[in-house]
């Protein structure tokens, strides 16, 4: 695997979404490439900060709901 297939891909394996043999290659590729690595970390990073902001507004939004549905 190169840079640019990893990078392509990258996407993919931080939603899990690779078959196993995708997924070895790429983890080969980034225990090789730093830059790459970096790239991953990055990514990875960003997955979990949506994640946990989408989680953190979720309930309020519902809580908030529910109340005007009291209220009103
Ligand atoms: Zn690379």
């Amino acid at each position: 695997m190169n840079c640019p297939d990893c990078k392509d891909k990258l996407d993919r394996f931080v939603d899990r979404e690779l078959n196993n043999t995708e997924v070895l290659e790429l983890q080969l590729h980034l225990e090789g490439c730093p830059d790459c690595s970096d790239q991953y970390e990055f990514q990875a990073h960003l997955k979990r900060l949506v994640k946990h902001s989408c989680d953190c507004d979720a309930a309020p939004a519902a809580f908030r709901e529910k109340l005007r549905q009291i209220l009103t």
